[in-house]
Order: structure tokens, then sequence, then C-alpha cells
């Protein structure tokens, strides 16, 4: 996995739907759009992950159109 510096830019900041670890010191946590349609388990501890909100870069490329097919006819 890589990691793109954006240092040098701007990126706005929005409050971002996410599943995060209950588990206290624990950071796992997961975009709701990578998640899957159960509830997720935490890939750091296992433990059952619960939903929630997070400032986050903005990401501006195929996130609408993966919300547009979700809420769209299923194609597989
Ligand atoms: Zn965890």
């Amino acid at each position: 996995m890589y990691y793109r510096k954006k240092s040098l830019e701007e990126v706005p900041l929005e409050d971002t739907a996410i599943w995060s670890c209950p588990t206290e010191g624990c950071k796992g946590w997961i975009r709701d759009n990578f998640a899957f349609e159960n509830q997720p388990t935490c890939h750091l501890c296992h433990t059952p992950m619960v939903s929630g909100t997070r400032m986050l870069p903005l990401i501006d490329n195929t996130n609408k159109d993966m919300k547009a097919l979700k809420k769209g006819t299923m194609i597989s």
C-alpha cells in the first residue's frame, strides 16, 4: 500500500462515515466506503467495530460513483 504525500496541497476535510475499533488504545478504523454491509471487525484486534464519523481529507475520485452504485441497481 502506498501513501502519497500531499502535504503541499490543502486538502479539504469532510465529516466522513467510518467504522472504528472501540478497544481502548487500538487505532483500528476503516472508511465506511470500504466496509462490508455487515459489521466489520477490527483488522488489528478482531473486535466488532462501531460506526461513527471522523474528519478526513475529502477523496474526490471514485467515491461518488461507488455511492451511486450502492444506491442504484446491483449489477452483479
Ligand atoms: Zn482494534
